[in-house]
């Protein structure tokens, strides 16, 4: 049983205003980025999530005026479902993620969950909802046990200890010296980016979120690492039905989800199941093949950039 290092109710309302925005955000989001003239409506709702449909509808959105990112992009993402996203670098894949957690508002059209648009929810049950393995996870200056805690910071020492071990970063934890009490982050013990990641699911176990979403990471992380990682993952999904969304760079990770939505030029270029698209022989077959064809058995992790 490990103590955290610094007592919870010394760090007060800053530890909780720090928490909250950067667990929201996590890194997938840079914090120069975000909108913060997005506010609640003054009669917004708490989000009431049934099964966790999402759905864009005829969204319309850039950053900047003079260069729309979705143009009409209409996708739905079934309750319960494990559904990929891919398309070519910079078609607006992490860009989904940010209009639904509302750092930005769409220009037109709405996305709804569960039937509701997300303007008309509040802001803090919207992203109390959605639950993120950012590509980068953000540590504090901190133990190891309280940088996953920031998940739910209610956890007890032996739900810490759980999450860290299904998201298999407890064994190296436990094999440190100081165990969840070494300190991490900048001043403390390096951590690499496969064991960063792990912190990153071990914190989503204990918040436990109904939708997730996971950032593949561009940078390969060791094959065997990401596989156990991702492994892992869908034995915890199987657990409670969950709307799961992997925006992918390596097809090979998400073959089998239920749902391949394939993203151009704004807008979705085609889906379906692996084989479904694969028959198809359209974009996503032609990127399965480059992909297949110039790395095959070496470097099935390869970024889906590198081959486009
Ligand atoms: P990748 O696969 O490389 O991660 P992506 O499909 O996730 O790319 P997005 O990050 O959604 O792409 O970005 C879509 C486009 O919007 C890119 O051209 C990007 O440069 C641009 N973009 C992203 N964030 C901003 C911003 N804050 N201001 C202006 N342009 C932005």
């Amino acid at each position: 049983v490990f103590q955290l290092s610094v007592p919870l109710n010394f760090l007060g309302s800053v530890y909780r205003e720090l928490r909250q925005s950067l667990l929201d955000m996590e890194t997938l989001f840079n914090l120069q980025k975000v909108n913060v003239t997005i506010k609640d409506s003054p009669e917004a709702k708490p989000l009431a999530l049934t099964g966790g449909q999402i759905v864009f509808e005829n969204v319309r959105f850039g950053y900047r005026k003079d260069r729309i990112i979705l143009n009409g992009l209409n996708l739905t993402i079934p309750a319960g479902k494990k559904v990929a996203i891919v398309g070519p670098s910079g078609c607006g894949k992490s860009t989904l993620l940010r209009l639904l957690f509302r750092f930005w508002d769409v220009q037109d059209g709405r996305i709804l969950i569960d039937g509701q648009d997300i303007r008309h929810v509040s802001l803090a049950s919207l992203r109390e909802a959605i639950g993120v393995v950012p590509q980068d996870t953000p540590l504090f200056n901190a133990s190891i046990g309280h940088n996953i805690r920031y998940g739910r910071l209610d956890a007890s020492d032996e739900e810490v200890q759980d999450a860290a071990r299904r998201a298999h970063i407890h064994e190296i934890v436990d094999s440190w010296p100081d165990k969840y009490d070494t300190m991490v982050g900048e001043r403390g013990m390096m951590i690499s980016g496969g064991e960063k990641q792990r912190l990153a699911i071990s914190r989503l176990i204990l918040k436990d979120p109904p939708l997730l979403f996971f950032d593949e990471a561009t940078s390969a992380l060791d094959t065997h690492t990401e596989s156990a990682l991702l492994g892992n993952i869908q034995s915890i999904l199987k657990d409670k039905k969950r709307t799961s969304v992997f925006v992918a760079h390596r097809l090979r990770t998400i073959y089998d989800a239920d749902l391949i939505i394939v993203l151009k030029d704004g807008r979705v270029a085609e889906q379906g199941t692996h084989e479904e698209l694969v028959n198809h022989g359209g974009l996503y077959a032609e990127l399965w093949s480059a992909q297949e064809m110039l790395f095959g058995e070496d470097d099935p992790k390869k970024p889906l950039e590198d081959v486009l």
